[in-house]
């Protein structure tokens, strides 16, 4: 097993252990899902979530996540098709989502990401991580295989690098990867967000044209199933909640540093991760509007509008 690999493998342990207390049993009967025609989510574990669409001249991967996910996911597009994959797709930098490409180039495919990403995935290797064949650049391009088009969407800063939002503007169907959780709190120490572009993107998300959406991470019973726009809604209103109470407890006149303590949203309440988070999410917040926003970069600080 790669370093990668067992780091992720202890990630999902410490993660489901820091979580227990609030999570409802996930019910993962078969790693795949049907979301639409020829449209499917796939996982091993239901914490990592990629999905694939299947054209008449070929397959299209959204997210490869690590060499045994990949492996595991080809397995199962040779059970559906005889068709070669065509492309596999990377959402973003981070290793444990952009690990596992080297699978699908042994199988032919071109995996794509973001120049943004790129530039980082070639500066930070990780064991499991293969540079992209290809990179793309500006806000939007579109990609034709066969008889179906996937919108690729670069919305700014909002967590990583190159972050791309995938639409399939026939089946209505997108995948959003670690901006949308639904029914969690933010991930612990809300890692490498920027919170107010990660509002401002969740907004311009919400109006893109799709109706189903397959999410990465989902604490949903489901959690291969396909969500909907509310779900990304609730992801927003949950950021807004978080900073609105931290500002109703400084108006109250709460020291600062004690907020994190004192602070309850219980319309949270029953969230996977609200006893062992909350606290972690507030202090990220007092960061935030105490130093101002962070990760923050120059040459990306304009979004598309
Ligand atoms: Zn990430």
């Amino acid at each position: 097993m790669t370093k990668v690999l067992m780091l992720q493998k202890l990630f999902i342990m410490i993660t489901l252990m820091t979580i227990s207390s609030a999570t409802i049993a996930k019910e993962i009967s078969k790693n795949i899902h049907q979301i639409a025609q020829n449209v499917y989510s796939f996982s091993t574990n239901g914490e990592y979530i990629s999905m694939f669409v299947v054209t008449d001249d070929g397959v299209m991967v959204f997210e490869t996540m690590n060499s045994y996910h990949a492996k595991a996911m080809i397995s199962e597009i040779k059970k559906i098709t005889d068709k070669p994959i065509r492309y596999a797709f990377h959402s973003h930098n981070h290793w444990d989502h952009a690990s596992g490409g080297a699978p699908f180039i042994k199988a032919g495919a071109t995996t794509l990401a973001h120049e943004e990403a790129y530039a980082w995935m070639k500066a930070n290797p990780g064991g499991d991580m293969t540079l992209p064949t290809q990179t793309w650049s500006g806000n939007r391009k579109d990609i034709t295989l066969g008889d179906t088009t996937v919108e690729l969407h670069y919305l700014g800063m909002n967590h990583g690098l190159g972050m791309t939002i995938f639409v399939l503007p026939e089946s209505k169907v997108a995948y959003v990867a670690d901006i949308v959780t639904p029914n969690r709190v933010i991930f612990s120490v809300v890692p490498d967000f920027n919170l107010r572009e990660w509002e401002r993107s969740l907004a311009e998300v919400l109006a893109l044209n799709f109706e189903k959406v397959v999410f990465s991470h989902n604490e949903k019973k489901h959690p291969l199933k396909a969500g909907n726009k509310a779900d990304i809604a609730s992801q927003l209103a949950y950021i807004r909640d978080l900073r609105a109470g931290f500002f109703a407890e400084l108006k109250k006149g709460t020291n600062p540093i004690l907020i994190p303590k004192v602070l309850k949203l219980p319309k949270y309440k029953d969230w996977v991760g609200y006893d062992a988070w909350l606290e972690m999410n507030i202090w990220r917040v007092l960061a935030d509007e105490f130093m101002g926003p962070f990760p923050w970069r120059p040459e990306q600080a304009e979004s598309k509008q």
